[in-house]
């Protein structure tokens, strides 16, 4: 039996022209040593060498080089032991000192719907509403085969809406449907509102609203939340620009891996796309690990908590169930937020959609059958309430195997900032919302002055997204893009966290500096910490012997660089379980 314990200590090491120093560590193989072969017989599958290796462990956190065999890294350290474990069939990568990472993992993202309304449907982000008809006209001209129009992006001007008229102008005869970038509105012409029998006797169905023409109450065109759904669910599954669950994910996974991504939480999972990540799975075609969030909600988490629980029975080898998406309260502009009172300013308290006392029970359930939540929070209302129903849990005992985990975070009171390390509550954040460019509007747009000058005013003056905050006060952070309704591209967000400025913007004012946090961090949320909100921390999220060899190779190492470079960064190479992904 041969063992390699060997430990090179290199005081110095040059690396795409920089000097690191430190340790650097190489080991020879546990798994190839404890079948009583070693290297020279068993080569590798493939070897990586002459990179810049950032592990993310931060016991020896650069290496030159890594060996894979059977899917898993088996060799991480210098070039000159890796070159060892090749032998005549292994395939040997010169990086020529490209930087080596983990496979990045998204730990908040909607595949399908990003697939659905920013890859498949017409780009109607626009500034004004004039470019908005033209991007509209533009749709129709454009669009697929098929009787249907569909456009996604626009942020509405206040006090200029979307007249019907023109759209009815723009396309007559096929059924046009306009969603806002933040999904929760939709302009329809008269076609849809015919198709759907939306009419001035219509009611609004509950959670949603129809809005109306103050004097003759026809419909407007404006369909807002659940009576916007059934129309964008049609479009999304009866029109050329959806499809099948299966469909969307088959493009859409694909393309995220060419970002360098190889784990996800779809954070919010129906039936239909359950399936559709198992068929995918079943056929040898998921090239990633995706966590599956189910959503719960106060009229129905005792019984969905145990149907949800259920499933895991009959979970395939790339997917898992170990959350609850929990929405503990809607979007501020909506006047949704949980809000806590604002100081001399007692009406700004809102509500969320839990009570306290259903949220204990959320949380107590959950745990009961095995599963953590994951809780979309934008209040600092909302927030607490989340922290207070972990508290209650504790009280009644530990849970060692509890991932619980707050996503968004837009306001947390100071006084809650502690609670997330005592409670070992995960801050799940957005970094890329730390750029103006994230809530649309034309170049420069500030969304927080734009907010701090209406009746939101109170509420922006406390800190938003306070994530440096939250980190400070020892909270484990790990951080998902959002899409569809934020940028996917993992190195954009990077830079957007890092500088508060749009990517690229090197003239921008930062729009929340005193939020932004260094690269290491949001890399380090983006890998390591992630794969520990999955339950995954074990099986991936940094390059270690016994890990899973998820790998992204890059073409600048984005610790080095000038932050402004990083939304440059090419993917050179994306790796899944050991197996060079498609380009
Ligand atoms: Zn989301």
């Amino acid at each position: 039996m041969r063992r390699h314990n060997a430990w090179f200590h290199l005081l110095t090491l040059a690396v795409a022209g920089a000097s690191f120093s430190g340790a650097l560590q190489a080991r020879g193989s546990g798994g190839l040593a404890a079948d009583g072969v070693g290297k020279a017989q068993h080569p590798a599958e493939m070897v990586l060498l002459n990179g810049t290796v950032y592990t993310l462990d931060r016991r020896h956190p650069w290496a030159q080089a890594v060996a894979i065999s059977h899917g898993k890294i088996v060799y991480v350290g210098t070039t000159l032991e890796a070159k060892s474990y090749a032998g005549p069939q292994t395939r040997v990568v010169d990086l020529k000192q490209a930087t080596l990472l983990p496979g990045i993992i998204d730990s908040h993202i909607h595949p399908a719907q990003g697939e659905f309304y920013i890859r498949r449907a017409c780009d109607v982000h626009s500034s004004t509403l004039d470019e908005l008809y033209s991007r509209v006209k533009h749709c129709a001209e454009t669009a697929p085969a098929g009787e249907w129009v569909v456009a996604f992006g626009w942020t509405a001007v206040p006090d200029e809406p979307i007249a019907l008229a023109r759209l009815d102008a723009l396309v007559p005869d096929r059924k046009l449907l306009v969603i806002a970038g933040d999904s929760h509105t939709a302009w329809v012409n008269s076609k849809l509102l015919n198709d759907f029998k939306v009419t001035r006797d219509t009611l609004d169905p509950a959670g949603g609203s129809i809005e109306r023409d103050a004097r003759t109450h026809e419909p407007t065109g404006v369909l807002h939340d659940a009576a916007a759904w059934p129309v964008i669910n049609a479009a999304q599954t009866g029109s050329a620009y959806g499809g099948p669950a299966e469909q969307m994910f088959a493009r859409a996974l694909p393309y995220l891996n060419t970002l360098g991504i190889t784990s996800i939480l779809d954070a919010l999972v129906t039936d239909e796309m359950e399936e559709g990540y198992h068929a995918l799975d079943t056929e040898g075609k998921l090239t990633m690990n995706v966590s599956l969030a189910f959503m719960v909600k106060a009229d129905n988490y005792r019984t969905e908590i145990p149907r949800i629980a259920a499933k895991r029975a009959k979970q395939t080898p790339h997917t898992r169930i170990d959350f609850i998406k929990v929405f503990a309260d809607g979007n501020l502009e909506d006047n949704l937020a949980d809000m806590l009172p604002v100081k001399g300013k007692p009406d700004f308290a809102t509500h969320g959609y839990f009570t306290q006392q259903q949220m204990n029970d959320v949380v107590r359930l959950a745990e009961q059958y095995g599963l953590s939540v994951f809780v979309h929070s934008i209040g600092d209302g909302a927030a607490r309430e989340v922290l207070d129903a972990v508290d209650a849990a504790r009280k009644r005992g530990p849970c060692p195997r509890c991932r619980h985990t707050i996503t968004h975070l837009c306001w947390v009171a100071p006084s809650d900032l502690p609670r997330f390390r005592q409670l070992h509550v995960l801050a799940n954040i957005q970094e890329g919302w730390l750029a103006p460019r994230a809530f649309g509007g034309p170049p420069g747009y500030d969304y927080v002055k734009d907010m701090a000058q209406g009746p939101l005013g109170p509420q922006v003056a406390m800190p938003l997204f306070p994530y440096r905050q939250i980190q400070r006060a020892g909270a484990r952070l790990s951080a998902g893009s959002d899409w569809f309704f934020t940028d996917e591209n993992p190195w954009h967000d990077i830079e957007a966290g890092a500088t508060s400025r749009d990517p690229g913007a090197v003239d921008e004012t930062p729009m929340l500096p005193d939020q932004t946090l260094d690269v290491e961090s949001l890399l380090r949320a983006s890998t390591i910490n992630a794969a520990y909100q999955l339950y995954a921390e074990k099986q991936t999220g940094s390059i270690e012997i016994g890990k899973q060899a998820d790998l992204v190779v890059i073409d600048r190492n984005i610790l080095k660089v000038p932050v402004d470079e990083i939304h440059k960064t090419q993917v050179l190479m994306t790796i899944f379980e050991g197996r060079e992904l498609p380009r």
